[in-house]
């Protein structure tokens, strides 16, 4: 992806690590883009079905409200790029790693949401000195926290929890935020697309029992009685009995 940019002619220089000690913060910023100032960039590659969500974005914010943990962390990470850099605006630069299409976003400073973040980091920071950590409540993010035996001692995970198996992969997440939006919205009664992806999830669980983002999937089996005889002797008992189909519509309509 910088060769991307190289090749179009645009400079790119690269900082190195960035630290701002008041905060005890660190990171490294991939690069940053010259133009008349130099903007930090960020480069992600991401599958296509995201890709898509993150193109129709209108703009960052909108990746700030995402329903997805790791999409929300891209604008924070820029706003502390340019916090440490003290640039006013920076670009996220995402490639779909399937189909190739690329698509640039820009980042602004925003001052109301760079001072909800640091807050964040006092408080931390905070809890850190003091040896004194918040409650910890058990989120998506868990699921693939390096710190999640101190936050849930004792607290058996992935696979190795009874039968309950943590499925973080990208397609179910999305799938499953997609699933909760229509039943939000009420319609699954009538619409096809919450049968269709009602299906594809049983399907995909069947037997299993899964934490999928906030979704917990439990497919368990029963026994319905049945008579397996052979269709010889079950035509012996073959009769027909009367039943009425019934249809009632305008009459203007129907005649
Ligand atoms: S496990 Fe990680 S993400 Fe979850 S509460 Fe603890 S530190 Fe936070």
């Amino acid at each position: 992806m910088r060769a991307d940019l190289t090749a179009a002619g645009i400079k790119i220089v690269h900082h190195g690590r960035l630290t701002w000690e008041a905060l005890e913060l660190t990171g490294e910023s991939d690069d940053s883009v010259v133009f008349d100032d130099e903007y930090p960039i960020d480069y992600k590659t991401c599958s296509s079905a995201m890709f898509k969500r993150i193109e129709r974005a209108q703009s960052y914010g909108d990746l700030i409200r995402s329903p997805f943990i790791w999409i929300r962390h891209y604008p924070a990470q820029m706003q502390a790029y340019m916090l440490m850099l003290q640039k006013r605006l920076s670009v996220l630069f995402f490639k779909d790693k399937e189909g190739g299409a690329r698509y640039l976003m820009d980042v602004e400073l925003d001052q109301k949401y760079a001072s909800f973040l640091i807050e964040g980091i006092r408080y931390i920071n905070d809890c850190v000195k003091k040896e004194d950590p918040p409650k910890a409540e058990m989120k998506e993010a868990c699921d693939a926290c390096g710190f999640a035996d101190h936050c849930f001692p004792g607290v058996e995970r992935g696979a190795s929890a009874g039968n309950l198996e943590i499925v973080t992969e990208e397609t179910w997440l999305m799938k499953l935020k997609e699933y909760q939006i229509l039943i939000d919205r009420g319609v699954q009664q009538t619409a096809k697309e919450f049968d269709k992806l009602d299906k594809e999830i049983k399907e995909e669980f069947r037997g299993r029992r899964v934490l999928c983002g906030s979704h917990l999937i439990e497919s368990k089996p029963y026994f319905v009685p049945f008579y397996d005889v052979p269709k010889e002797e079950k035509e012996k008992y073959l009769k027909q009995r009367e039943q009425f189909r019934t249809s009632i519509k305008l009459a203007a309509q129907a005649l």
